[in-house]
Parts: structure tokens; C-alpha cells; sequence
């Protein structure tokens, strides 16, 4: 089982490699780079790859996949078909399913449903306490000998910050990361956008900027005092990446990813009371989006991550301050990541870096985020002038909850590829679509 992606440009910032090269494939692992004039391999399946950007396949860090228990929103399945349709090989599930990820059989039951769907790969997050309810710490030993790759209590913080010190430590002992959903609850209670100017005109009760940044600053601190690996989820305000980046000049192992949502819209977007722009954190000011800019240029950003969560569209349908939180993001991440190289605020190595090599690094999954020799074979194939618009009536997802409905992209990932597979060929993308057939064959029965 051999293929190989020719002619392509390859960026992979773990091995400094920028430059025309193919990738040779054998048996689900990278065997190397070939050059252009090299022959191609006996028994090779080609990708033509010309004009198009090859990269170590995308890593989601943050997904709501909802089962098992809300299976309605999505399942495993209809998530991972998202994630690879939107670029990425691999995405984490965070654990506030019903039942909650906070024990083995959960963590094992997720695994066998993403094996089953043979798609993304998919690795768990298990929750920091029991039911995440912030009082017992949860069986952190049991559940990465399951296979979780880090804890969160995501969608509420830890409420004291003497059970977060005892999560961090017990957290390191397993050299689990912690991350962190920071949001102070007695700051943000009852609060549906973003405290400011436009909470005031539509008198809709916000969430101040200091709730999120009351835990970062907190949370920091405690990284500071034991030592463990904190990475805190979806930043949105300037104070959180601010504690970031003094966290990173003491050395402390502190790191943090940005949604996409958060740089591409502002508080503004909630004006006409979509309920598509609610989430949590909230859509913030322009002074916030620059804040952002700056951490993605200056690298105190270390991950972009979709935060997707997929809600029924009846749920969303309530009034603005009764619907629940959240957008899927799986389908516009990496549109939404090309605006960012389209504006110049950072270069094409660096969005894959923040992508693929980044949550590779923070969450120390083996031989991923790469595509050194003997690296699973997860590709993304990226083109930077696709231009496309985003049809929600195609998502792969079961839910339609989004605020990017019709928005045009330029840059797309056109193939995803996982342990060697052709999993996901972008429709309109018919140079590829050609070898559709031949790829599927190869890989088995999707
Ligand atoms: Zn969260």
C-alpha cells in the first residue's frame, strides 16, 4: 500500500522544510521526501499534487462531538466527517457528553466509536473532576491508561483555586496538560455577549472582559506553583493573552489557542440577535480582535482551534439570552486561518504551525504533526487560491449552527488524508476527484 504526493510544496515547520518536494507514503506511515526528479516507487498511488501546499495533517484541539448523549447535536461519526472535510486528521473530543468523560469506559467508548467511523483520528479529553462539577478530582491515572491526551472541565472553569492547584498536580504526576476554560463565574453569571458598548444598546447582559482574564491571570499562577503544563482554551480578550505571554517569558510551560470566530468577528455580529453568534467565550471588541492579532503574530498564540459545538437548530431558535452557547467550526477553520495569511497578519508556515505542529507539541502525541520518515501518514493538502463559499446545506456536521453561512474563502484544504488514506477530497476539486476511486479502493471501505 503505497502513494505518493507529488509535485507539491511541502511546509512542515517540524523539520524546517519549506520547499518543492513529494511525500512518500508506505503502509500508513511517511517513508520521506522525495525530490521532484526522483523516480516514483514501484506500486505507487500518485496524487498529483502540483501547485498546492502539502502539510502535516491538522489537529483540532477543542471539539464538542456530543456523544455519547447528545447524538442529536452530532456523533462521533458525523463529527470526524466534519473534521476531515474541513482539512483536519485529527481532532479532541472534549468530555461534556452526558455521561461526561470522566472515567475509562467513557474514554474507551469514544475511541471505539471514532475507530469505527474510520475517518478522523480522535483523541479524548477527560474531564479534570468528577462530572466536571469542581469538587472531586477524576480518575486522571485511569483514563490516559484509556487513551486521553489531556483533562479540561471545558465549558466551565474549576471553581476554586485550591481544587485547580491539587488538578495541576495530580495532572503533572501523569504528564497530562490542564486546559483551562477560564470564566469566573460570579463575574460572568447570567451573561450572554461580551460586556461593553453593544451589551449596553441591546441590552442583553454581558460578560466582562476580566472574567475570562480573572482565571488566566489565577491559573497562571498556579502553572507557576506546580509546575504543571497549562494551556489555556480559546482566548479571547487582551488581559488572557497577556498573562500568556509573561507566563512564556518566566518559562513557565503555559500555552493557549485562538478560535477562529474570535479574530473574524466582533461584538458588533450581535446585533440583529443571531443566536449563531453566541458562544463562550463571547465575541469581543475590536480592541480584543487586535489583542489577538498581535498574540497570533508574536506567537504567544500557540494554537488555532475551532471550539466547535454543534447545537439543534430548535435550540437555537430560542430567544437570544435562552440559547445555548456555541457554533460549529470544524467546515471554516482553516478559510478563516487563510484570511489571516490573506491579510498578512501571519505567514503560511506559521498557520501551520499553529494547526498542526503546535497541538502536536502541547498535547505530546507520537509521531504526529509531521512528516518526518516514519511519522503516521496524516496529510493535509492545502490550496491558498481556492476561492469557495462556505454551504451550510452541504456540512457534514448534523448541525447548521454557524455565523459563516455564505461567507467566501480564499484558501481551502482541498484532501485530507489519514494514516495513509484518502479520507475527504474537496467536491469542487476535480484535478483530485479523478483519483478518487482508485484512493478509496486502496484504503478500504470508508
Ligand atoms: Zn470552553
Amino acid at each position: 500500500m503505497r502513494l505518493l504526493i507529488a509535485n507539491g510544496y511541502v511546509i512542515d515547520p517540524s523539520q524546517g522544510v519549506n520547499t518543492g518536494k513529494s511525500v512518500f507514503i508506505e503502509d500508513g506511515r511517511v517513508v520521506g521526501l522525495l525530490s521532484y526528479s526522483d523516480s516514483v516507487p514501484e506500486g505507487c498511488e500518485v496524487i498529483d499534487a502540483t501547485g498546492l501546499i502539502v502539510a502535516p495533517g491538522f489537529i483540532d484541539m477543542h471539539a464538542h462531538l456530543r456523544e455519547p448523549g447528545h447524538e442529536y447535536k452530532e456523533t462521533i461519526a458525523s463529527g470526524a466527517a466534519a473534521a476531515v472535510a474541513g482539512g483536519f486528521a485529527t481532532v479532541c473530543a472534549m468530555p461534556n457528553t452526558d455521561p461526561i468523560n470522566d472515567n475509562a469506559a467513557v474514554t474507551r467508548f469514544i475511541i471505539e466509536q471514532a475507530e469505527r467511523a474510520r475517518l478522523a483520528n480522535v483523541f479524548p479529553v477527560g474531564a479534570i473532576t468528577k462530572t466536571s462539577a469542581g469538587v472531586e478530582l477524576a480518575e486522571m491515572g485511569e483514563m490516559k491508561d484509556a487513551g486521553i491526551v489531556a483533562v479540561s472541565d471545558d465549558g466551565c472553569s474549576v471553581p476554586s483555586p485550591g481544587m485547580m492547584r491539587r488538578a495541576m498536580e495530580y495532572a503533572r504526576g501523569f504528564d497530562l496538560p490542564v486546559i483551562d476554560h477560564c470564566e469566573d463565574r460570579s463575574l460572568a453569571r447570567g451573561g450572554v455577549m461580551h460586556e461593553g458598548h453593544w451589551s449596553l444598546v441591546l441590552g442583553l447582559r454581558g460578560m466582562p472582559a476580566a472574567a475570562e482574564e480573572v482565571d488566566a491571570l489565577r491559573d497562571c499562577a498556579l502553572a507557576e506553583l506546580t509546575g504543571a503544563r497549562l494551556h489555556l482554551a480559546h482566548v479571547s480578550t487582551r488581559g488572557a493573552i497577556e498573562a500568556v505571554r509573561r507566563a512564556k517569558e518566566k518559562g513557565l510551560a503555559v500555552t493557549c489557542e485562538v478560535a477562529p470566530h474570535h479574530w473574524t468577528l466582533t461584538d458588533e455580529a450581535v446585533a440583529d440577535y443571531d443566536t449563531n453568534t453566541k458562544m463562550s467565550p463571547p465575541l469581543r471588541s475590536p480592541d480584543h480582535i487586535e489583542a489577538i492579532l498581535e498574540g497570533l503574530r508574536d506567537g504567544t498564540i500557540d494554537a488555532i482551534a475551532t471550539d466547535h459545538a454543534p447545537h439543534h437548530a430548535d435550540e437555537k431558535a430560542l430567544e437570544y439570552d435562552q440559547a445555548p452557547f456555541g457554533i460549529t467550526g470544524l467546515e471554516t477553520a482553516v478559510g478563516l486561518a487563510f484570511d489571516l495569511v490573506n491579510q498578512g497578519v501571519i505567514d503560511i508556515e506559521r498557520m501551520v504551525e499553529a494547526l498542526a505542529t503546535n497541538p502536536v507539541r502541547i498535547l505530546s502525541l507520537e509521531n504526529r504533526g509531521s512528516l518526518r520518515a516514519d511519522a503516521y501518514a496524516d496529510v493535509t493538502i492545502l490550496d491558498p487560491s481556492f476561492q469557495w463559499t462556505f454551504d451550510v446545506s452541504l456540512s457534514k456536521s448534523k448541525s447548521r449552527n454557524t455565523p459563516f453561512v455564505g461567507r467566501t474563502m480564499t484558501g481551502a484544504a482541498v484532501a485530507t488524508i489519514v494514516g495513509g488514506r484518502v479520507v475527504f477530497l474537496h467536491p469542487g476539486f476535480e484535478r483530485l476527484s479523478s483519483l478518487e476511486p482508485k484512493a478509496f479502493a486502496k484504503g478500504g471501505s470508508r
